[in-house]
């Protein structure tokens, strides 16, 4: 497979200093490897995406000089594959409807005898089946969750076989057990960035993903989906985070540091780009 790569953005703000790194790294590689770069926006959240972050992000990346290849993917126009994620999940038997409120999840994880942080390991006492439809049916709100004891027995030994290629540091095991029993979809929004980021690496052939190391404990259950659908897994780069003058990661909530000022302010590209190095 030849090295594709891509920069994902979510267009619910402006591009920041940070995003313009990791974009540039995903360029770079690409240009180093002869290889191809694209462009996907992550819209799935069709509340907090808006059209005129998208218009920005696009020329705040051609100012910066990127170049990708058309067309831009973009989620919100692939709900349905997603769904068809969903539902072979279902029907593998991994995920479940979890009905409980967040106040709930944390009286369960409070008691859990080993709860760590926030971190919800499924129902001490599953459901049955018929109960789980009949209150979905009844219209109660609820989550799918993907739960790793199934996934456990739906995989066998393949499960803890389960292994990624950090790009320049070798061989990882991918452990998704410190992440618990995650939200894949929620019913008003029937899918989650986990399933359409692995549906689309994969349907987009992407051979290596490289972003931040913010992500990097994504990697193992993004792992465990490739490995339960089916799916090439591609190398992972996680890179490191610019940080600002205080020490601190770059947030969207900072108007100062988005390229959009950074550019009405006369910064050059190449000005920015040596922010990039060291
Ligand atoms: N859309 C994600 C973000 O903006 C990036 C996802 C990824 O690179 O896997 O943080």
């Amino acid at each position: 497979m030849s090295f594709t790569t891509r920069f994902a953005p979510s267009p619910t703000g402006h591009l920041h200093v940070g995003h313009a790194f990791s974009a540039w790294t995903a360029f770079q590689a690409a240009c180093e490897a002869d290889g191809r770069f694209l462009l996907r926006l992550e819209d799935i959240d069709t509340v907090r995406c808006k059209p005129e972050f998208e218009q920005v992000i696009l020329d705040d990346l051609i100012w910066l000089g990127l170049e990708w290849e058309e067309p831009v993917r973009r989620q919100s126009e692939h709900f349905d594959d997603y769904a068809r994620v969903l539902e072979r999940l279902r029907a593998l038997g991994v995920v479940y409807r979890c009905f409980k409120t967040r106040r709930e999840i944390m009286e369960d994880i409070a008691r859990a005898p080993h709860g760590v942080g926030e971190v919800y390991r499924g129902p001490v006492e599953p459901m049955s089946a018929d109960e789980e439809a009949e209150r979905g049916a009844a219209g109660h709100p609820f989550a799918w969750r993907l739960s790793l004891d199934r996934c456990r027995d739906a995989l066998g030994a393949r499960y803890d076989a389960m292994r990624f290629v950090e790009d320049g540091k070798g061989e990882r095991v991918a452990d998704p057990e410190p992440l618990g029993d995650v939200i894949l979809a929620r019913k008003d929004v029937g899918t989650s960035y986990h399933i359409a980021v692995v549906h689309d690496d994969a349907s987009q052939r992407i051979s290596h993903v490289i972003r931040g190391e913010d992500l990097a404990e994504m990697t193992p259950l993004h792992v465990l989906l490739q490995t339960l659908l089916d799916l090439p897994t591609p190398v992972y780069r996680h890179h490191r985070l610019l940080l600002d003058e205080n020490g601190e990661r770059f947030a969207k909530r900072n108007q100062s540091v988005t390229l959009k000022s950074l550019r009405e302010h006369g910064v050059t590209p190449a000005e920015l780009r040596a922010r990039f190095s060291g």
